[in-house]
């Protein structure tokens, strides 16, 4: 994209948000500045069900600011699915998606839309090693995108999150992906386009707890892998060709010491304990396949990504797809 082109472009932020009540005023202080020097620009919060007084600190906040909408869902639909409603409403020639408790730092809008007018479709951060962060987060995030960019065929940069600036045909490709269990840090990267990634120190949480459990990050790792990959049943292939060799093997010494040697092979604890052996890696691969079955049956049923209770933002007509044109609160 030019820059002369686009002199006059609009910035859409889209940030999803959970009970970050203490959060929005303080975003507000930090984005509205930076977003201010542009010629148009909206601020899209997505409050995916949260329980406090998320809602109505956006809703005064927008008493100030008409570049600011919201949509409010019926209950907690999770992060991934606040962001496909973001990227549903907002109508801005680039797409900017941020998290609401200020560890993504607005300051870092500004370098997004440079590296954009220089022609890049997407650019994405790659979070620094930020020795604040848990032990355990540390831990698991490494493992996470190790794990996951070998039994994927594409690759994420580690610590990427989703903080990243979408030039409006990525952000109406991204938006047109169906499939129920998003996972938007692996189908970026596997759009294409011209992609570019920026470091940043994250900042501590403002205000607030995690809403992402070790629970929680489990479910969202295997999400990942089961979105891009078959590894898993292709392992499980091998296992079992692995074990029925090694049966084989083992029939076979039992057999040639019965008839050739004075000796048998002894014992029923070699047996219980390969018959266990075999039963829990039997249960596991079932689990894997049941798993890829599970997501078959939630993708069959063609719900949808997210219920909308409220919102002051209709769908941009440009944009309606199968969904109907709501009118305005
Ligand atoms: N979030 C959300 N729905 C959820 C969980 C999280 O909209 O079910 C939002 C949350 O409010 C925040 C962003 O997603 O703006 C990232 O969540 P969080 O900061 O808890 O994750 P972490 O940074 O700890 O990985
Ligand atoms: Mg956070």
């Amino acid at each position: 994209m030019s820059s002369d082109q686009f002199k006059e472009f609009k910035v859409s932020v889209i940030v999803p948000i959970y009970n970050e009540e203490g959060n929005i005023s303080p975003l507000m202080d930090r984005l509205v500045p930076v977003l201010q020097q542009y010629h148009d620009y909206e601020i899209l919060f997505v409050d995916d069900g949260s329980r406090d007084h998320t809602l109505e600190t956006i809703k005064n906040s927008k008493e100030s600011n008409s570049h600011i909408h919201y949509i409010s869902f019926a209950r907690n639909f999770g992060h991934q699915n606040a962001l496909k409603a973001g990227l549903d409403h907002v109508t801005g020639d680039c797409v900017i998606t941020m998290d609401g408790d200020l560890q993504h730092p607005p300051e870092l809008i500004p370098q997004f839309i440079e590296k954009w007018l220089e022609g890049y479709d997407v650019v994405y951060t790659i979070r620094r090693e930020d020795t604040r962060l848990s032990f355990l987060k540390r831990l698991t995030s490494r493992f996470f995108y190790r794990l996951i960019n070998r039994l994927s065929g594409i690759h994420i940069p580690e610590g990427a999150a989703d903080f990243r600036l979408l030039d409006r045909n990525v952000a109406d490709v991204l938006k047109d992906i169906r499939e129920y269990h998003l996972f938007y840090r692996g189908l970026t990267p596997w759009l294409g386009f011209h992609q570019i990634g920026i470091t940043y120190l994250p900042e501590e949480r403002f205000s607030g707890q995690t809403k992402y459990s070790l629970r929680k990050m489990i479910a969202f790792a295997l999400t990942g892998i089961t979105s891009f990959s078959l590894k898993p049943l292709r392992i499980s292939v091998l296992f079992g060709v692995f074990f029925a060799l090694l049966a084989f093997i083992y029939g076979g010494y039992a057999l040639y010491m019965k008839f050739f040697t004075q000796s048998t092979v002894p014992g029923w604890a070699s047996v219980l304990i390969s018959v266990l052996f075999i039963g829990g890696i039997q249960l596991i691969v079932l689990g894997i396949i049941g798993e890829y079955i599970g997501k078959l049956f939630m993708e069959s049923k063609h719900r949808p990504h997210y219920i909308i209770k409220e919102k002051n933002v209709a769908i941009p007509p440009r944009f309606v797809t199968q969904e109907k044109q709501e009118p305005l609160k």
